[in-house]
C-alpha cells in the first residue's frame, strides 16, 4: 500500500518534532525545516494550524490520508472525546502495538516486522498492520520471528527500550500484552489530537 517513503526525517524536520520516533532522529542535528530558508515568515492561519497537526499525526502513524480519515470518522461516531477516541485507534494498531512493546526501533520498522510474518497475536500470525490489538491480547514472535536475524539484535536491544504502562513486557521471553486501552498521556505530548478533529469539523 502507498505511504510516505521519502527521505527520513524530512517530515520531522518540516514539523520540529520528531515523528520517526528514533533516538537518532535528524531533528536533532539539523532542526532547520527542510529547502531553502523562507525570506519572510508567514503568518499561519488557524486552518493552517490545523492542517500541520493532522499532518504530524498522520505521518506519525505512517498513514495514507484515506486510512485517516477513516479513523477520524470511526472516532467521531463513538462515545467521549473524539481526539482521544482517534489516538487511541491509532495507539491499539498492532504496528504501534509492536513499536510500543519496544520490538521496533520505528514504527516503520514495526510495520516491517509485521508485514514480513515475525507476529503472532494470541499465538497466531499475523501480518496486517492495521490490525486492532483488543486489551488482555497477547503478542508474541512466531517461528520465523524467533529465527530471524532481528530477533537475535532484539534480545540485546530490548533492556534499553521504555515500554508504557498499558502494556506488559516479559524482556527474557520477548513476548508481551494489552493490559489496559492507551490514554491521554500515553501518546506523545506534541500531538494536539482536538485540532486534528478541528481541521476536519467544517
Ligand atoms: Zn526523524
Amino acid at each position: 500500500m502507498a505511504r510516505y517513503i521519502g527521505p527520513k526525517c524530512r517530515k520531522c524536520r518540516r514539523y520540529g518534532v520528531s515523528l520517526c520516533g528514533t533516538a537518532k532522529c535528524a531533528l536533532t542535528r539539523r532542526p532547520n525545516p527542510p529547502g531553502p530558508r523562507p525570506l519572510r515568515r508567514r503568518k499561519i492561519s488557524d486552518r493552517g494550524l490545523q492542517l500541520i497537526e493532522k499532518q504530524k499525526v498522520r505521518y506519525a502513524y505512517g498513514l495514507m490520508e484515506g486510512q485517516f480519515r477513516r479513523y477520524l470518522e470511526r472516532a467521531t461516531a463513538r462515545e467521549g472525546v473524539a481526539g482521544h477516541n482517534l489516538m487511541r485507534l491509532l495507539e491499539e494498531r498492532l504496528d504501534n502495538v509492536v513499536y510500543r512493546m519496544g520490538f521496533g526501533a520505528t514504527r516503520s520498522q514495526a510495520r516491517q516486522i509485521v508485514t514480513h510474518g515475525l507476529i503472532a497475536v494470541e499465538g497466531k500470525k499475523l501480518s496486517i498492520p492495521s490490525a486492532r490489538v483488543k486489551v488482555g491480547q497477547a503478542i508474541s514472535f512466531t517461528d520465523r520471528g524467533r529465527k530471524s536475524g532481528f530477533y537475535k539484535i532484539l534480545q540485546e536491544d530490548i533492556a534499553a527500550r521504555d515500554i508504557p504502562a498499558w502494556i506488559e513486557l516479559d524482556r527474557q521471553n520477548l513476548t508481551g500484552r494489552v493490559i489496559a486501552e492507551p490514554g491521554p498521556g500515553d501518546w506523545e505530548s506534541f500531538f494536539n489530537p482536538n485540532a486534528v478533529i478541528e481541521y476536519y469539523s467544517r
